[in-house]
């Protein structure tokens, strides 16, 4: 199998057939270009401008994505393929070369805080993450109905498997997403809207969902590691979401806390915010139930030794879904975050 290097102009997403590509974007250093692998299989039924892509390494220290990515363009036979699929296993090139959450061997930045108005376009944000960010939305937007982004923890934060979506004012949008993110087979689906507080500006999931995709989100691991359930699952919704919209054929049947009745739908809000740096020293384990004004975990003052640590306090009933993954945490980062249960 031949990958072949195409500036985005040249990308073909019409023709039926797969084709494998590695999309060059011009490097800002050196003469040459960074190499984003993108492959696309076009079945007989492909409607235009309706698609699935999967995303991996939005952030370059998040390896679940990529691997079930990279497995499943060996999986998915091109006799099977009735609609448009796009796999991109590795998205963010430059953050993954060196194996950070951000483009840091490049210009720096998160390219989940980048899709913001004139990324790529204007001569101010022409370094190569926005210029990732332009290419999503030009070459790969106008082909697909369909968006899942798959991350992890990294080195941030630790969680309970969760699969999630932004909720919006259209039930049925709702409905949908709910639908693809249950089919992962994840314990925790998480549910809530796309704003302050703790709403991610500048994200692709946001810019998705701004530009009328049924998209997901995933947290399906953490520590920059290869996490077994992780895998299992993104490779699972992948399908499951191909299948489901009839761009693939065959059946699937539901996996783990799907199958068994176990899965959780969670509202997502009340975390909390570390006040002073410190040492974060969880108490639970993430997807552990806890009740209203437990305490969860103890932020350390190492340099108040003899101070009494913060506790760091459940503000509802729910399920504990996210933590700090490292101990040194900074003030103002999110620390713990319990989530209500709603179904
Ligand atoms: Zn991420």
């Amino acid at each position: 199998m031949t990958r072949q290097i195409v500036g985005p102009e040249q990308l073909d997403m019409e023709s039926p057939g797969r084709r494998d590509y590695w999309v060059a974007l011009g490097h800002t250093s050196v003469w040459g270009s960074h190499l984003i692998p993108l492959t696309v299989i076009v079945g007989p039924q492909a409607n235009p401008g309706e698609g699935l892509v999967a995303f991996g390494a939005n952030h370059g220290n998040e390896y679940e994505g990529p691997v079930a990515i990279k497995h499943l363009l060996r999986q998915i036979r091109i006799e099977e393929v009735l609609g448009r699929i796009v796999l991109v296993p590795v998205l963010n090139v430059a953050a993954f070369r060196v194996g950070a959450r951000e483009s840091t061997g490049d210009d720096g930045f998160n390219l989940n805080r980048v899709f913001v108005e004139g990324a790529g376009t204007t001569p101010a944000m022409a370094g190569i993450t926005h210029r990732i960010a332009a290419f999503v939305r030009q070459s790969i937007w106008p082909h697909v109905h369909i968006v899942i982004d798959l991350h992890s923890g990294g080195e941030v934060a630790r969680f309970a498997h969760w699969v999630g979506f932004f909720t919006c004012a259209a039930s049925e949008l709702n409905q949908r997403r709910e639908q693809m993110a249950r089919w992962f087979g994840v314990p925790v689906v998480t549910a809530g809207p796309n704003g302050p507080p703790g709403g991610i500006l500048g994200g692709l999931h946001g810019d998705a969902d701004h530009h009328g995709k049924y998209a997901i989100g995933t947290e399906l691991g953490h520590g920059s590691s290869v996490d077994v359930r992780g895998v299992r699952y993104a490779r699972q919704g992948v399908l499951a979401a191909a299948i489901h919209h009839g761009l693939l054929k065959g059946k699937i049947e539901p996996i783990a806390h799907h199958a068994d009745g176990t899965q959780r739908l969670v509202r997502i809000g009340a975390s909390v915010a570390a006040p002073y740096p410190g040492h974060y020293e969880p108490l639970v384990d993430c997807g552990e139930r806890v009740v209203r004004g437990q305490t969860v975990g103890l932020l350390h003052d190492f340099y108040r030794l003899d101070e009494d640590p913060f506790e760091v306090v459940a503000a509802v009933a729910g399920i504990v879904v996210s933590q700090a993954w490292g101990a040194r945490v900074a003030q103002g980062q999110m620390i713990m975050m319990v989530a209500e249960e709603i179904g």
